[in-house]
């Protein structure tokens, strides 16, 4: 049988080769997978690219161990998802190199007003930063009344943007709040 390089590679990455070739690898492969999940923790998700929500299972390694810190090891379509039945697009697939990523930001950062650089701030002044920005904003753009003198309560200075993982709980809690501060510039992407 005559293959070209271009076939040959491709054939042989995914197990096809061995098939023609005459023996069938799939098993082989099959336990090969097996083996590297075999001692993992599963952990069910949802992928947090897009609204269709498709269901993931994350897999970490030496939860149980003493003094080790749980690495993600692979990361698959959950195959009991109604949704995705354990398919994922390229984006889901490649959820792993995300989360595996020395470029993935781990702590906040802020631009200051004609900045073009980010900078590194702790979790406890972005705490502080933000409260004081909401309520220096709020004070600053709350409307008591209309034009007409009807009463509004609202603040148009201050909107909301939340985040495709956000879930229903936390986006419950984020409506409460700011309707609580008069925000009425509100959008999530509730999914989850
Ligand atoms: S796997 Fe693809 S289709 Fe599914 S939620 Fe993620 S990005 Fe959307």
């Amino acid at each position: 049988m005559g293959l070209s390089r271009r076939e040959f590679f491709k054939v042989g990455t995914s197990g096809a080769a061995a098939l023609l070739l005459g023996f069938d690898a799939r098993p082989v492969l099959a336990q090969a997978k097996e083996l590297k999940i075999a001692r993992t923790t599963e952990t069910r998700s949802t992928c947090p690219y897009c609204s269709v929500s498709c269901g993931v299972i994350i897999h970490t390694l030496g939860d149980k161990a003493k003094n080790v810190t749980a690495q993600v090891v692979h990361v698959e379509g959950d195959p009991d998802h109604p949704i995705n039945r354990g398919t994922l697009c390229p984006k889901g697939a490649s959820l792993f190199q995300e989360i595996k990523n020395d470029r993935r930001l781990m702590k906040p950062q802020v631009r200051r007003p004609g900045s073009t650089q980010w900078e590194d701030i702790s979790w406890d002044k972005a705490y502080d930063e933000i409260a004081r920005h909401i309520k220096k904003t709020r004070d600053e753009t709350f409307i008591d009344t209309d034009a007409n003198g009807k009463a509004v309560n609202r603040c148009e200075g201050i909107a909301f943007n939340g985040g495709c993982t956000d879930t229903n709980e936390f986006n419950y809690l984020v409506v409460k709040t700011m309707r609580s501060l008069g925000v009425c510039y509100i959008e999530n992407q509730a999914r989850v």
